[in-house]
């Protein structure tokens, strides 16, 4: 049977392996160093130099000796888990690292990241049957507390002995997958879908011959999940002009969200640009008139104090910078089935291309 003829994507063959491969790749908060290997490494041919800062975030630089300078970012790191007390019987309780949801760990198999490799492990849970017979017959629910990893091992000893150690992270192993209708599911989307956005933006530049009349920085960023730090340092170290922030946010069709609290956002409807005082109002204004010019839908909402993201780590930098987000919808958050929409990831990465092409040292960004 012929395939149905399809509008050409602007992803390549050869960006979608890519995007595939730093899906599957852990990288936790703070050890994030074999993501960003494979991040610079698929960035490297459209950019002039590259640097890590200390703790692990990654810029590549185009126009590296212009004094304006613009910065396109994502982050790089994802929520996860730390081994925190290894029990005499061999199981092992963990803390957070990041915010990794307690609710879907039951029954999910992990990777922990020992001294000697990776070592296979599943987040255990009492059998639908004993636990009914439980002295208060009320269903327990899974806490961090009563969570625990079981890796085959059955002492202390034999734990010790698979190199694993207080301190070592645990990731799920779920990897990237398609569904119907151009739907991809991962772990962790939020945020390699911005790192792979932004290495895209990069890509198209290069090969559209495009130059800019400043110095592009895309950074990708690490620890975000705890804080926002990895940001908060290479802001101070750059000191750019103006920053484009990617992450996700989320789609507020999938039952028990209240659009009333969550806003109106959907995957498929294009990326979502936000208002908040981090956001600069002129800055968010550019970015929807390019969106309008060029046809690239995008969807509104609002944030109260703070995005969220990124965003706040540029804007509050130094002197202050103007910085604005340009999110992705996504189903699930936090999950192993973070889901998302391919046309969004095409439009998301357009929109940010077509700002970037648009901003220049004289664009108009004065308060008043
Ligand atoms: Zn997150």
């Amino acid at each position: 049977m012929a395939k149905l003829a399809k509008t050409k994507s602007i992803l390549t063959d050869e960006s979608m392996q890519f995007l595939k491969n730093y899906m599957n790749n852990p990288s936790p908060v703070g050890f994030e160093s074999n993501g960003q290997k494979l991040w610079l490494e698929y960035l490297k041919p459209y950019i002039q130099t590259s640097y890590v800062d200390p703790y692990g975030t990654a810029v590549g630089i185009i126009n590296p000796k212009a004094a304006f300078k613009v910065v396109i970012e994502a982050h790089a790191d994802e929520i996860s888990w730390f081994v925190n007390y290894i029990t005499p019987e061999g199981l092992i309780y963990l803390k957070r690292n990041g915010g990794v949801d307690h609710q879907i760990a039951p029954g999910q198999r992990v990777f922990i990241h020992g001294k000697k490799g990776l070592v296979k492990a599943v987040f255990g849970w009492p059998a639908i049957h004993t636990r009914i017979n439980s002295p208060e017959s009320k269903e327990p629910q899974p806490r961090v507390d009563n969570l625990f990893l079981d890796c085959g091992a059955r002492s202390k000893k034999q734990i010790e002995d698979l190199g694993i150690h207080i301190g070592a992270v645990a990731t799920y192993q779920d990897g990237f997958d398609e569904l119907s209708n151009d739907y991809f599911i991962g772990r962790a989307f939020d945020n390699r879908v911005g790192g792979f956005m932004i290495a895209e933006v990069a890509r198209l530049l290069k090969e559209n011959k495009k130059t800019l009349p400043y110095g592009l920085y895309i950074v990708n960023a690490v620890q975000e999940e705890i804080g926002l730090r990895g940001a908060e340092m290479i802001a101070r170290r750059i000191k750019p002009d103006a920053a484009i922030i990617t992450d996700v946010t989320h789609d507020t069709y999938t039952p028990m969200v209240n659009k009333i609290i969550e806003g109106d956002v959907a995957c498929g409807k294009g990326p979502s640009l936000a208002f908040g005082p981090a956001v600069h109002n002129k800055l968010l204004a550019l970015v929807e008139d390019v969106a309008a010019k060029k046809k690239i839908p995008v969807q509104m909402r609002t944030v109260s104090r703070s995005t969220g993201t990124d965003t706040e780590s540029f804007a509050y930098a130094n002197d202050g910078c103007p910085s604005v987000l340009i999110s992705i919808p996504l189903r699930y958050m936090h999950t192993t089935v973070e889901m998302l929409h391919k046309s969004d990831i095409e439009q998301t990465i357009l929109l940010m291309y077509e700002t970037l092409l648009t901003l220049t040292p004289k664009t108009n960004l004065r308060y008043i």
